[in-house]
C-alpha cells in the first residue's frame, strides 16, 4: 500500500475513534487516526475522568463534614480548588500519556491536525490526502447552548468551569440532566449554594421516575435548590453576578451560571454534508451496522443520535473496526448500555424503564419491585438510603433495572448482565451475593420478585 493509503482512515481520536483504531490495528488492519487536539478526546480531557475525580474530592469533603456521624472527629477546614485541579490533572495526565503510550505502541499513524472529508474514501489534512478503504467519523460533540442564550463570562459550559481555581459562592445549573445533577453535586460538596433549573417535569428526566423522585429528595436533604416544569426564558450578567428569569418570571441570582441543556454533534464544516452523508438536525445517521448512507463511510460515538456515553462509543469502534475485519459482530443494543449518574446519591440504570416497559408491553405485562436500601447491610453502614427497582415482563425476563444510593453506581456491572443476558428472577435469586455489600442489594430484589424475599416485606 502506498503511504497514505490504509485500510480504516478515522476521523477524531476520542473515546469511539481511539477505540475502533486499538481494534483495528490488533485485527492487523493498518490505520490512520486523526485528531486535531488531544487523543482522548472529550471524556478524557473534559468530561468523564475529570468529573469524577472532582466528584471523589467532594466525596471526601463530606466524609470530613458528615464524620460525627461515625464517631470520627474530623474537620473541614477549606477545599483549595487549585490542589483539587492538581490532583485532578494527576489522573488526567497518566490516563493520557498511558493512552498515548498505548497508541504509539501499536501500528497505528497518528496524524496531529484538521481534517476533512474530500471525498467518499479521503480525509484531508493540511493539503495530505489520507485514502481509506473505509473512513469511520468519529468527531464528537460540543455543549450545546439555547437559542438567544450566549455563551461568555459568568455564563459557563462544562468546559469553561473545568477551567475555574476558585469555588463559586453560588451557581445556577441550567439542566438538571446527568451533566447537570453531576456539577450541581460537586459545588454542594464544595460549599457553594446551588440552583437548578430543568424546563421538564423532573430531574434526571431520562431515568425511570422514581429514580428522579428520589433523587430530588436527596437533593432537598442535602440543600441543593431547583425548579422544575418551568423553562428558562433569559440571563443578565454584570461584575457582580447573573440573574436568570424564568418564563413565569421568577428570577434566580447567582455569581456564575452552567448551561448544561445538552451535547450538540460536532459535525459540520467538515465536508460531510458536501460528501453526501445523510444527516439529520446536525447528527450523522447511521444503520445498526453504524454504516452511513455512503457505502465506504461509518460513524460512531456522539455524532451518532443516541445514549453520548464513552463506553458507548468504545463498543461502537470496536463494533466497526470488527465488522470491517469481516468478524460480523451482532448489532449493539443500545438498552443493553448501562447509564450512571455520578452524583451524591448516584444513579444506575439499564434497559427500559417502568413507563417504557408498559408502552412496549401493555401495562397488566409488565411487574416491578423496588427494594429499599433501608434493609441493605453495607447501605446502612455507608449511611445512604435509596432502592434498587427492577421491571421484569409478566412470566418474563428482567427488562430494566434502576438504582440510586452512594456508590450505587458500581453495581451497573451485574445489573448489565442481568439485562443483556434476560435473566429471570428466579435464575439472580439461585445466585450468592456477598454480604455485607450493597450488591446483596441486587440479590435480595430478584429473590424479592421470584417470591422469596428474605430481608423484605412480603
Ligand atoms: C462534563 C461531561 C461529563 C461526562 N461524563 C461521562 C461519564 O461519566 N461517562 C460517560 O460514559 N460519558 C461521559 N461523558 C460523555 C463522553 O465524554 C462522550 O460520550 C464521549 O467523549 C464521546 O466520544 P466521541 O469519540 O464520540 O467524541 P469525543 O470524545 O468528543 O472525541 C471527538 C474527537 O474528535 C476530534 N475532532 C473533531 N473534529 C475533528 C476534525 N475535523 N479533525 C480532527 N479531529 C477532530 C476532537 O478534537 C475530539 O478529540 C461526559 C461528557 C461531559 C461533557
Amino acid at each position: 500500500m502506498a503511504d497514505n493509503q490504509f485500510d480504516i482512515v478515522i476521523l477524531g481520536g476520542g473515546s469511539g475513534g481511539y477505540a475502533c483504531a486499538l481494534r483495528a490495528s490488533q485485527l492487523n488492519l493498518s490505520v490512520a487516526l486523526i485528531e486535531r487536539d488531544k487523543l482522548g478526546g472529550t471524556c478524557l480531557h473534559w468530561g468523564c475522568i475529570p468529573t469524577k475525580a472532582l466528584l471523589h474530592a467532594a466525596e471526601v469533603a463530606d466524609t470530613a463534614r458528615e464524620s460525627a456521624t461515625f464517631g470520627v472527629d474530623l474537620s473541614l477546614n477549606g477545599i483549595d480548588l487549585v490542589a483539587v485541579n492538581k490532583y485532578r490533572d494527576g489522573v488526567v495526565n497518566r490516563l493520557y500519556k498511558g493512552l498515548q503510550g498505548l497508541v504509539k505502541s501499536r501500528d497505528i499513524t497518528y496524524v496531529e491536525g484538521t481534517g476533512h472529508l474530500t471525498g467518499p474514501n479521503t480525509v484531508t489534512v493540511d493539503g495530505t490526502e489520507y485514502v481509506g478503504r473505509h473512513v469511520v467519523l468519529a468527531t464528537g460533540s460540543y455543549a450545546r447552548t439555547l437559542p438567544g442564550l450566549e455563551i461568555g463570562g459568568r455564563v459557563m459550559t462544562s468546559d469553561h468551569v473545568l477551567g475555574l481555581d476558585t469555588i463559586p459562592k453560588s451557581v445556577i445549573v441550567l439542566g438538571g440532566g446527568v451533566i447537570g445533577v453531576e456539577f450541581a453535586s460537586v459545588w454542594k460538596s464544595f460549599g457553594a449554594e446551588v440552583t437548578i433549573i430543568e424546563a421538564l417535569p423532573r430531574l434526571v428526566p431520562a431515568e425511570d421516575e422514581a429514580c428522579s423522585k428520589a433523587l430530588e429528595r436527596a437533593f432537598r436533604k442535602r440543600k441543593i435548590n431547583f425548579t422544575t416544569g418551568v423553562r428558562f426564558a433569559s440571563v443578565t450578567q454584570d461584575e457582580h453576578g447573573v440573574v436568570a428569569t424564568l418564563e413565569d418570571g421568577s428570577t434566580f441570582a447567582a455569581e456564575i451560571m452552567l448551561v448544561a441543556v445538552g451535547r450538540g454533534p460536532n459535525a459540520s464544516g467538515m465536508g460531510f454534508e458536501e460528501q453526501g452523508i445523510a444527516m439529520d438536525r446536525g447528527w450523522v445517521l447511521a444503520d445498526e451496522r453504524l454504516r452511513t448512507n455512503v457505502p465506504s463511510v461509518r460513524a460512531v460515538g456522539d455524532i451518532v443520535p443516541g445514549l453520548q456515553l464513552a463506553h458507548r462509543g468504545f463498543q461502537q469502534g470496536i463494533f466497526v473496526a470488527e465488522d470491517i475485519a469481516g468478524l460480523n459482530p451482532p448489532p449493539i443494543d443500545e438498552l443493553g448500555i448501562p447509564r450512571v449518574t455520578y452524583c451524591e446519591p448516584e444513579i444506575g440504570s439499564i434497559g427500559l424503564t417502568e413507563a417504557q416497559a408498559k408502552e412496549r408491553f401493555g401495562a397488566d405485562q409488565v411487574q416491578s419491585y423496588e427494594y429499599n436500601l433501608g434493609g441493605n447491610g453495607k447501605s446502612q453502614i455507608l449511611a445512604t438510603t435509596g432502592f434498587v427497582k427492577l421491571v421484569r415482563k409478566v412470566d418474563g425476563p428482567v427488562v430494566g433495572v434502576h438504582m440510586v444510593g452512594s456508590r450505587i453506581g458500581e453495581q451497573i456491572g451485574e445489573a448489565q448482565l442481568i439485562y443483556n443476558w434476560e435473566a429471570y428472577p428466579a435464575e439472580v435469586a439461585s445466585l450468592v451475593h456477598a454480604h455485607p455489600t450493597q450488591n446483596e442489594a441486587l440479590g435480595e430484589a430478584h429473590l424479592a420478585l421470584a417470591g422469596k424475599p428474605l430481608h423484605a416485606h412480603a
